[in-house]
């Protein structure tokens, strides 16, 4: 059995990982030219469910550094008003910090040669033995396999093709996400699992990701591993409301558009603003994919937010796509094994994900609600 797989994100690489571990053919196709090719470094909270998918998919050998590179969670969710005073508190859910961009270098190790880069997927058709050709623009042309699995993200040239009419949505919320390196001075603002600081109006939600072991010590260790370097930092958020009067000021930046907004704040906040690593600071577009009808059956499939993108708020995006992999991994692994045929394998894979998908995405959108509205509304 032959897998391709579109898009070397979480989902991609953590199913190239279990695949290949269990003796099964696959190779990642990947349409940017290296893994440093964007802003791709945010933090991510990862609960149970992504944990155990991970831990399942990467070799026992690299169980120690993913665990070396998680940073620790715990305590309440601080609330405090914008002089930085306390207002109350809430539970949080268990989980760990993990940084994505290194977490997918952690996922490349092993694997380089199944990995192409600068291949760009157009486009596929499925063969009249059985099986796919999938086209790329780059050095590959095309490739046949009996399975193609698109994890290609939230604009997925493989659901275009496969399942046209899944729509993107655009929920109108844009979010200012930004990372600060971290001093003393910022840590003291997240005590806990996080902070949400609020003026009543505006909330800015701040988080740690102060890494275990930071990955150049690792590298010091096994340069093989050829983790990014990276130091801990303060992860912050600030949710806006669709046609915010701010979102109109074309002439701001995002770090500009953050200073707007917590005008007058306590002088901790705003440094946390004005030390932001511009590089890795943006405006994003919150735009979601629920899976819509289903497709007929073949040798084409889905993971991630290829067909469930959720919103950032929900927390769940990355463990749902890692969950996905390690899913499909299993059920390839009964194909190995001669348990079920491959439509069948598919088949079951795509019934239970498409439900814990539409699930994902309707918890997130939950969350995102009361960023819908207009302050004066909430
Ligand atoms: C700011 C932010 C915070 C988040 N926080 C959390 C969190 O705390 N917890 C959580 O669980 N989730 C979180 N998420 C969501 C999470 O990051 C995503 O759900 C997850 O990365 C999806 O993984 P994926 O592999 O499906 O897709 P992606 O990571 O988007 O990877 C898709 C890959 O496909 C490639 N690609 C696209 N088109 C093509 C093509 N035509 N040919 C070849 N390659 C292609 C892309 O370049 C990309 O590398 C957050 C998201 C954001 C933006």
């Amino acid at each position: 059995m032959k897998v391709t797989i579109v898009g070397a994100g979480l989902g991609g690489l953590c199913l190239v990982q279990g695949l290949r571990a269990a003796g099964i053919e696959a190779t990642v196709y990947e349409r940017d030219p290296g893994i440093t090719a964007r802003f791709q470094g945010y933090r991510i909270g990862l609960g149970e469910l992504g944990d155990s998918a991970l831990r399942a998919c990467l070799p026992r050998a690299l169980h120690p550094v993913l665990e070396a590179v998680k940073g620790d969670l715990a305590g309440e969710r601080t609330r405090l008003n914008h002089r930085l005073e306390r207002t109350g508190a809430d539970s949080s859910a268990l989980a760990v910090a993990i940084d994505r961009h290194v977490l997918r270098h952690l996922l490349l190790s092993g694997i380089g040669e199944h990995v192409r880069f600068g291949d760009a997927f157009t486009g596929y058709e499925p063969l009249p033995g059985g099986g796919v050709r999938a086209h790329f623009a780059g050095k590959t042309s095309s490739i046949d396999s009996d399975l193609l699995v698109g994890a290609d993200g939230i604009g997925s040239a493989v659901r275009a093709q496969l399942s046209p009419e899944t729509p993107v949505e655009d929920s109108g919320v844009r979010a200012l996400i930004g990372r600060t390196p971290l001093t003393e001075r910022f840590a003291a603002l997240v005590p806990g699992f996080g902070t949400g600081v609020s003026d009543g109006e505006v909330t800015m939600m701040l988080g740690l990701m102060r890494f275990r072991v930071l990955p150049g010590v690792l590298n010091a260790m096994a340069p093989e591993l050829g983790l990014p370097e990276a130091g801990h930092y303060l992860r912050w958020v600030i949710m806006l409301a669709p046609d915010h009067s701010v979102l109109a000021r074309q002439d701001l930046s995002m770090q500009e558009i953050a200073l707007e907004l917590t005008r007058g704040w306590h002088a901790d906040v705003r440094a946390v603003i004005e030390d932001a690593d511009r590089d890795n600071s943006v405006l994003l577009s919150i735009r979601t994919v629920s899976p819509a009808e289903r497709w007929p059956a073949g040798p084409v499939t889905l993971l991630g937010d290829a067909i469930h993108a959720t919103s950032p708020s929900g927390g769940n995006g990355a463990n749902t796509a890692l969950h996905d992999a390690d899913q499909l991994r299993r059920k390839l692994i009964a194909v190995r094994d001669g348990r079920l045929p491959l439509a069948d394998a598919v088949n079951a894979y795509e019934t239970d994900m498409i439900d814990y998908g539409t699930e994902a995405v309707a918890h997130s959108l939950r969350e995102l609600d009361r960023f819908r509205r207009p302050a004066a509304a909430r």
